[in-house]
């Protein structure tokens, strides 16, 4: 699959700002996150720059109670108390809701959180409409999740579109936070495993991961992961190499300025860091009559794909010393890896999830225009 390039008129979400280290602000103000790709490594950089602040006050267990009335610690309490915050999610997800939702809570925001099952959208409303409703109750950020690539600029367009004073009270703003849009980009996950690489590796000094080389490995064709990843990470001077069978690693995707290979044995001992992808059965069309498994275009048989590309015990012990292994979950252990490896000194799966919580709260502040911190 070729990289995935998107319309973006009436609002673009790339060219910078006058201050290239601020993300793209539409026609009404409105700050959005729709894509890593093509953003000047400033903005990439202030908003691991923020992370780490945010990571600074939160402490070393990066972590809120789920449940109850959440707080932050000094710094960071209530910095969107009197926000709302709407997670608009129409397609499957675990960590992502959920740490958006401790995010904003931990700052104080009100959260709504809807699906497509048991709203409208199972009754055939657009996302835009669904969008731009929720809007109008006085959202002040949408946080979306949608199978369709490009979902996210569609609604980021269709909100820019709404007239002052006629849809919206002049001056209100709404903010359009990416939370995985298709195969196209999934920016939040691309700034957690962006940090902790650079944790992991002594780079949270100025974010310069030049020298560091990580190897993307699996079904980069249909990952919005690996899409994020890479933006964020070749813009902060990683090398980045993408391994997998030539049905999951296209040659197309060289266009993103990534390496590409297709023997994961060659390329392990040079990296610091590999990050694991699962195979996107749902993005894929499986067999006639089947359902959740791989078609003959993604892999020839599971079994051989384990064999060739499975992280496992012995592929772990030729890495090198200090490198790391990231997955951004949903593990299919046995798959894409083995547990040995998912659970190995070298993991550090559980630290990229303790991270998208750091990385949502610096992100929604930013979005919604907060500095104090
Ligand atoms: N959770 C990630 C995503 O939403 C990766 C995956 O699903 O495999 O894209």
């Amino acid at each position: 699959m070729p990289p995935t390039s998107l319309p973006t008129a009436g609002f673009d979400p790339v060219t910078p700002t006058p201050d290239p280290a601020r993300l793209p602000t539409d026609a009404a103000g409105s700050t959005h996150l729709l894509q890593l790709g093509g953003l000047p490594p400033a903005a990439v950089r202030r908003l691991l720059e923020r992370t780490r602040r945010v990571h600074t006050l939160m402490g070393e267990t990066a972590s809120l109670p789920l449940s109850g009335p959440a707080q932050a610690p000094a710094g960071l309490r209530g910095l969107l108390k009197g926000r709302v915050v709407a997670n608009l999610f129409f397609e499957d997800s675990t960590r992502t809701r959920v740490s958006f939702s401790v995010a904003a809570r931990g700052l104080g925001a009100k959260v709504i959180d809807l699906t497509s099952v048991g709203s409208s959208v199972s009754k055939g409303e657009s996302v835009a409409d669904t969008a731009a409703n929720v809007a109008a109750m006085g959202a002040d950020a949408l946080v979306i999740r949608h199978r369709a690539s490009g979902a996210c600029h569609l609604v980021a367009r269709t909100l820019a579109a709404l007239r002052p004073g006629r849809h919206f009270p002049a001056g209100r703003r709404c903010a359009v936070i990416n939370a995985g849009d298709g195969r196209h980009e999934h920016p939040t996950q691309g700034l957690l495993d962006t940090y902790t690489l650079a944790e992991a590796h002594g780079r949270l000094d100025g974010f310069d991961l030049s020298g560091l080389t990580v190897a993307i490995v699996g079904d980069v064709a249909a990952s919005r992961v690996a899409r994020s990843d890479i933006a964020a990470m070749t813009a902060l001077g990683a090398r980045v190499v993408c391994v997998g069978p030539p049905s999951l690693v296209p040659a197309s995707l060289g266009a993103l300025g990534c390496a590409l290979s297709n023997d994961l044995d060659a390329v392990l001992p040079d990296a610091d860091a590999v990050n694991v992808l699962r195979i996107q059965f749902e993005r894929r069309e499986p067999p006639a009559g089947a359902t959740h498994t791989p078609g003959p275009a993604a892999v020839v048989s599971l079994g051989e794909y384990a064999r060739l590309y499975a992280l496992d015990a012995d592929r772990l012990r030729t890495m090198k010393p200090g490198a790391i292994v990231m997955h951004p979950g949903p593990i299919n252990r046995g798959v894409e890896i083995t547990p040995e490896a998912a659970d190995s000194p070298r993991s550090v799966v559980l630290r990229q999830v303790a991270h998208g919580v750091l990385v949502r709260m610096a992100v929604a502040c930013e979005c919604l225009g907060v500095s104090d911190f």
